[in-house]
C-alpha cells in the first residue's frame, strides 16, 4: 500500500469516528461523506504524492477554509480517540509522524 493509501485510510477512520461519536450518526452523514470525499481527493492530487507528511502536518494547508475547519476539528476529536478505537492506526500514524520530525532536523 501507498503512503496515499495509507492516509485515505486513517482519513476516513477518523470522520467515521467523528460522525458516530460525536454527531450521533449510525452510518456517515452527508456533510462528513463529502468532506471525505474532498480530503481522498486533495490526497490524490497532493504535489508531495508519496513523500508527503502525515496530514496533520500537512492536508489541511491546502484545504479550502470551511473544510479546513470541519477537518480540524474532526483531527481533534478523533486524534486521541484512535487510540481506542484503532490503536494499529493511530501507533503507525505517530512513529510516521515523529520519524517526519527526526528526519527534518537532521537535514539542518
Ligand atoms: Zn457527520
Amino acid at each position: 500500500m501507498t503512503r496515499i493509501e495509507r492516509e485515505k485510510r486513517v482519513i476516513a477512520k477518523m470522520v467515521m469516528i467523528y460522525c458516530r461519536h460525536k454527531e450521533g450518526n449510525a452510518t456517515l452523514c452527508d456533510e462528513c461523506s463529502e468532506l471525505l470525499e474532498y480530503a481522498k481527493l486533495r490526497l490524490s492530487l497532493c504535489p508531495h504524492g508519496n513523500a508527503k507528511p502525515t496530514c496533520r502536518k500537512c492536508t489541511i494547508h491546502c484545504y479550502k477554509p470551511e473544510k479546513r475547519e470541519k477537518m480540524r476539528q474532526i483531527m481533534r476529536y478523533s486524534g486521541p480517540r484512535m487510540l481506542i478505537y484503532s490503536p494499529l492506526t493511530a501507533l503507525t500514524h505517530l512513529i510516521r509522524e515523529l520519524n517526519f520530525d527526526l528526519g527534518k532536523k537532521k537535514e539542518r
